[in-house]
């Protein structure tokens, strides 16, 4: 068996794996993609130290660092169950079952879509999911955010300070943030809030040059014409396949403790799937390391 298996290769997961391995113990990586959502990031640049890089060469790097140790990594392998035994079980999907003293969940989350003609095309030409990230890249233009809960109006305030113009679009008649953010939102000069707004289409040719949406009280079709447009509609964890074995939030999001430990004992979490308040490259992996040493604690007690 090992003695820490890693499920989950993106920042968390590489994170947690090399810090493990660094420890002398059995290490195990087992993903579905390596490197995760970062394989689908074109600029980033906020991970400190690293002034731009895009997403496939940082998950290059990241598998590189991984691989410098004795580390199993089982790729394009997913994972459908946990179960505790003497040791922590995990089936993959082949039917297969790997053994292991403690195990990191770092399986990570993905963006909820609003699954419009253009979003999937204007991806990273227009269309983005997070404004920490990309938020500058819409400098002096005009964007959209689609979506009007906590992270659509923290999205709106967020980018008001950097964009020309923000246009909000809410499908509910009512915005669903709560009202503190509301009024922060509604006291900037520079952002308009359309409620009962249907998107129907990103519009573009080589990059976004607007969106289509349908008022649902009248039926009419708009256009506005803009550069940019942040999907604010929710972040999924990927968690489901855990079923009631540990604790997750409403949202499903894992619960961890500040070692990274979560409501099973020799079960950790870290990165995007946990309930951490945020959800970024640094920040993933330092929880990975965080899981791992807390792993690695839990081991040398039990
Ligand atoms: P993920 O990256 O989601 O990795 C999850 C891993 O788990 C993957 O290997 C996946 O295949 C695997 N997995 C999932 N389910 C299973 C399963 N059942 N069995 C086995 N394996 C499984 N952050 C920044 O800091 N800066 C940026 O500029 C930036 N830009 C972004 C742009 C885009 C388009 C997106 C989508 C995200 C961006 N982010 C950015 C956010 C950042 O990518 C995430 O915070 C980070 O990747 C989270 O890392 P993670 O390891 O927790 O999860």
């Amino acid at each position: 068996p090992f003695d820490v298996l890693v499920v989950g290769g993106g920042p968390a997961g590489a994170s947690a794996a090399v810090y493990a391995a660094r420890k002398g113990i059995r290490t195990g990586v087992v993903a579905e993609r390596f490197g995760g959502q970062i394989m689908d990031t074109v600029g980033i640049e906020n991970f400190i130290s690293v002034k731009r890089t895009e997403g496939p060469k940082l998950a290059a790097s990241l598998e590189e660092h991984v691989k410098q140790y004795d580390v199993d990594i089982m790729s394009s392998q997913r994972a459908t169950g946990l179960q505790k035994k003497d040791l922590i079980e995990i089936e993959l999907e082949n039917g297969a079952v790997l053994k292991s003293k403690t195990v990191i969940l770092s399986t990570g989350a993905r963006w909820r879509n609003v699954g419009v003609p253009g979003e999937a095309e204007f991806k990273n030409k227009g269309v983005a999911y997070c404004p920490h990230c990309d938020g500058p890249l819409f400098e002096g233009k005009d964007v959209a955010v689609i979506g009007g809960g906590n992270s659509g109006i923290e999205a709106a305030i967020d980018l008001a300070g950097i964009v020309k113009h923000v246009t909000v679009l809410e499908f509910a008649p009512e915005l669903k943030a709560d009202s503190v953010l509301q009024d922060r939102l509604y006291s900037l000069p520079n952002v308009t809030v359309i409620k009962n707004a249907q998107t129907k289409e990103i519009t573009g040719t080589d990059k976004v040059n607007g969106i289509t949406y349908v008022d649902r009280e009248t039926g009419e079709e708009h256009h506005i014409e803009l550069q940019g447009v942040f999907v604010q509609i929710g972040l999924v964890p990927n968690t489901d396949w855990l079923d009631d074995t540990i604790e997750r939030t409403r949202m499903g999001e894992i619960v961890v403790d500040k070692k990274g430990a979560t409501t099973l004992p020799g079960v950790f979490a870290a990165g995007d799937c946990t309930d951490s308040a945020y959800k970024q490259i640094i920040i993933s992996m330092g929880s990975g390391a965080t899981a791992a040493l807390g792993a690695f604690d839990y081991l040398v007690r039990n």
